[in-house]
């Protein structure tokens, strides 16, 4: 069903039509405004807040509506939010049944901005809720019953290429292709994704040359603002030094994108399940302080039985974060990983040369040698993992897997890849010029 917005009735207005800039008006709300759910009953009421419109009234009246807003507290529920504003519970839960079918009313966020428009001694007869910055739920109530409508913001659909050559970072990249597509400040964001995508293949901060260059597609959904609600890689081909390297997405049918190379090999790494090969001597256990011990039995690792001296090796590529001793854990290092991922190795009877804050550490690479440093009580590997600053069980997190595209997939991956990567041939990846190569852009 198509929703109409009507002109408000023009009573005793003797001009022959509404002016320009008001009918200008009208249209770019009615562009604004798509109906995406299709009404379970509308009524005509949406002129109710356009009575502000209507022509003064000189005898005596019903006071017009009077629409307030109010906002989701934190920890408040809808009922709360509705009965703070006047509605009586059969009214509340009538409309709380209504807004399920579009919403679980649980899930509402607080900050969520309702409107609540009142006759005069009533209760409640709109309510607009803001579900996101793109979409509006308009509930109205007709004979004690209510109806609701979403109404979203339209969002258009196009595609930006784009190439660059990096002087001296991807930051500053010389850009070219659709440049005039772009948005102030969008090219920095991309600049945060491009990385994201090849984090596990490149360092930006250590590996990026002079000379290095790209080039990407980008699909984006505008608003009729311009605004972007959504950005997403459709193909990125990188070169750094002499390597070349692209990113196609791809999901599996019901799964999430992933980039995988042209030989459809997917880009990110895999952490190591184990950082030495040993077995687990005392497992993951989240429980906090015990109450009939009166000590805290959480133990938020994993110990492997190792004999002192064994390597350890770091789980994923990362920067070192900590390197040195730390209280109770001894000599111990921690990393961070992309994906706000970190890990600690913790009783090292050594750490590696090399390993120290700030540095940049492979996948797999021996960051020091199990002991009995600090709290421990013989010699062992005591290793966390945390995502997010919260500690995860590594014997059972879900981590990403880096693996081949599967069979029964790569035909079809192989359509996408092909017409993926044709999208870029629209801008030459761009070539130094020969006095400018082969310089490093970042100093090791
Ligand atoms: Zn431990």
């Amino acid at each position: 069903m198509k929703h109409q917005p009507t002109e408000p009735a023009s009573a005793g207005n003797g001009a022959s039509g509404v002016s320009a800039p008001r009918i200008g008006a009208v249209l770019l709300s009615v562009a604004l405004l798509v109906i995406v759910a299709s009404a379970i009953r509308f009524g005509g009421s949406d002129a109710a807040d356009r009575n502000s419109e209507v022509p003064v009234v000189v005898v005596p009246a019903p006071s017009p509506p009077v629409s307030e807003y109010d906002t989701l507290g934190p920890g408040e529920t809808l009922g709360e939010l509705l009965a703070a504003n006047g509605m009586s519970a059969p009214n509340s839960h009538a409309l709380t049944e209504v807004v399920r079918a579009y919403r679980n009313p649980r899930s509402l966020r607080a900050g969520l901005v309702a409107r609540f428009t009142v006759e005069t001694g009533g209760e409640p007869g709109r309510i607009v809720l803001q579900l996101n910055p793109d979409s509006l739920l308009d509930l109205v109530a007709e004979d004690s019953s209510w109806t609701g409508v979403v109404y979203e913001v339209p969002v258009s659909l196009d595609t930006v290429i784009l190439a660059g050559l990096i002087e001296s970072s991807l930051w500053f990249a010389d850009l070219s292709g659709e440049v005039w597509k772009l948005g102030e400040d969008e090219f920095s964001e991309y600049v945060f994704d491009l990385a994201d995508v090849f984090a596990w293949k490149i360092d930006f901060t250590r590996d990026i040359r002079s000379g290095d260059a790209f080039r990407v597609a980008i699909e984006r959904e505008r608003r009729p603002d311009g605004s972007l609600r959504s950005r997403r890689f459709l193909a990125i081909e990188l070169r750094n030094r002499d390597r070349a390297l692209q990113a196609i997405p791809y999901a599996r049918p019901g799964g999430r994108r992933e980039y995988f190379d042209t030989d459809a090999e997917a880009l990110r790494g895999v952490f190591l399940r184990y950082p030495v090969p040993f077995r687990i001597t005392s497992g993951f256990s989240s429980r906090r302080y015990h109450p009939v011990l009166k000590r805290n039995r959480a133990h938020l690792g994993i110990d492997y039985g190792a004999p002192h001296g064994t390597p350890v090796k770091a789980t994923a590529a990362g920067t070192v974060v900590r390197a040195g001793t730390w209280s109770s854990f001894g000599r111990i290092v921690e990393i961070r990983h992309v994906k706000s991922f970190s890990t600690r190795y913790a009783h090292l009877s050594s750490i590696a040369r090399g390993v120290t804050v700030g540095a940049f550490v492979q996948q797999g690479q021996v960051i020091g040698r199990v002991g009995s440093s600090g709290l421990a009580s013989g010699s062992h590997l005591h290793y966390e993992f945390l995502q997010g600053g919260r500690h995860r069980n590594p014997a059972t997190v879900d981590l990403p897997s880096a693996e081949r595209l599967e069979e029964e997939y790569l035909e079809s991956f192989r359509i996408e890849r092909d017409e993926a990567l044709s999208l870029l041939d629209a801008v030459p990846l761009p070539v130094p010029s020969p006095d400018a190569a082969a310089e490093p852009a970042v100093a090791d």
